[in-house]
């Protein structure tokens, strides 16, 4: 079974050589790009689509959300909104709400999001455990995020749950022990919120480091709140990706720029918190690989739109329009060391989004529109 994608006003592949072609065409067969050239030059196939002239996307790639939780925090939004501060401790609200709910709710509620997610152009999504806290609450939550994506990630180490906050070296001793041997079966990463209020670097060192022996990859939340050794130490441990970035010194810069770590954006959180926002410009102008993320979650960035993130992206932190599109596909596919996704060259899977809109300028240009049109992914 062969589909032909015909009249793309504009393609764009990601492909280093040529990143975009205007009058393109493309051919899907068994779920995988098999060919991409200019429109007349086009192969016969079993069916068609016409794109009407309209730009076609690489499926958006979303490598940092927090999907399965219950309960809702608008409220602090609202606090926020009319003068106070996010601090991390929100997150023991959900998790007493999270350990409550049924694992039905659960898995509703995280269907619901990506369902949000894909119908914006989110094709692969990155699910986070921690808001359990227990072991049996952690692995239920990876249960139900490998049930809905293979970008699993656990979080134990999220925040330090109430009943540890006289022993937070004991739980440390939890999450690297009887609780990453229940999660590990059921998760591809392991995390830890490396911050002011959540882990520090010698625990957050600790707890990748077990994780790296258990055979999960790494991957750090690090200086969202202050700035501290935490890029560094993602550098170090050879982490995928040290998500947030939103404090970094010149010698963070340094170290993301010479490194294979993705330094992973999250501009919804600045958005929901008035935060300054990261910059940006500093880390592609020193040739560090920048993914853009939702980091979907109910307290700090409740959204699942990464077209909103472009407009933020380009709007508020400068990125040029193919910058922030790039980032939100390709880059988002090197946070997770993905090299079938974040693009359409021939070989890679055919996650595509067709758009009502003849370039992908128009996220930023047309801001809070539905520009998605139709969403092809394996
Ligand atoms: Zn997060």
């Amino acid at each position: 079974m062969s589909t032909l994608i015909s009249n793309i006003g504009l393609l764009v592949t990601n492909e280093p050589e040529r990143l975009e072609r205007q009058d393109a065409a493309l051919v899907i067969e068994n779920d995988l790009v098999a060919w991409v050239g200019d429109s007349s030059k086009a192969p016969a196939t079993d069916s068609q689509i016409d794109a009407q002239g309209s730009c076609v996307i690489p499926g958006f790639v979303d490598s940092h959300s927090h999907l399965i939780f219950a309960g809702d925090r608008s409220d602090e939004f609202e606090a926020r909104m009319i003068g106070q501060k996010y601090e991390a401790g929100g997150i023991r609200r959900t998790v007493r709400l999270t350990r409550e709910a049924s694992d039905e709710a659960l898995r509703r509620n995280a269907e619901r999001l990506i369902g949000e997610a894909r119908a914006q152009g989110t094709t692969t999504i990155e699910i986070k455990s921690g808001y359990g806290l227990t072991v049996k609450d952690e692995a239920r939550a990876l249960k139900i995020a490998a049930s809905l994506t293979p970008e699993t990630t656990y979080l134990g180490a999220h925040v330090v749950p109430t009943e540890f906050a006289d022993d937070p070296a004991g739980y440390v001793e939890l999450v690297t022990g009887e609780m990453l041997e229940a999660c590990a079966p059921h998760a591809k990463w392991i995390d830890v919120f490396c911050d002011r209020g959540a882990f520090d670097e010698d625990q957050a060192r600790a707890i990748l480091t077990a994780g790296k022996t258990r055979g999960l990859g790494a991957r750090l939340h690090g200086a969202q709140l202050a700035p501290s050794g935490a890029v560094q130490l993602a550098v170090e441990l050879g982490a995928a990706s040290v998500d947030h970035c939103t404090f970094l010194t010149d010698a963070d810069v340094d170290a993301l720029a010479n490194s294979n770590t993705v330094a992973t954006l999250l501009p919804g959180v600045e958005f929901s918190t008035r935060q300054p926002y990261p910059d940006a410009r500093r880390l592609i102008d020193a040739g560090a690989t920048v993914a853009l993320a939702c980091d979907c979650n109910p307290g700090s960035s409740f959204t699942s739109s990464m077209p909103f993130c472009i407009a933020v992206a380009v709007r508020d932190m400068h990125f040029s329009p193919f910058e922030a599109l790039w980032a939100a596909t390709a880059g988002g596919a090197r946070a997770l060391q993905r090299e079938d996704i974040g693009g359409l060259s021939v070989g890679q899977r055919a996650d595509l989004v067709i758009l009502n809109a003849p370039s992908y300028v128009h996220f930023a240009y047309r801001p809070g529109v539905s520009l998605v049109r139709q969403v092809i992914s394996a």
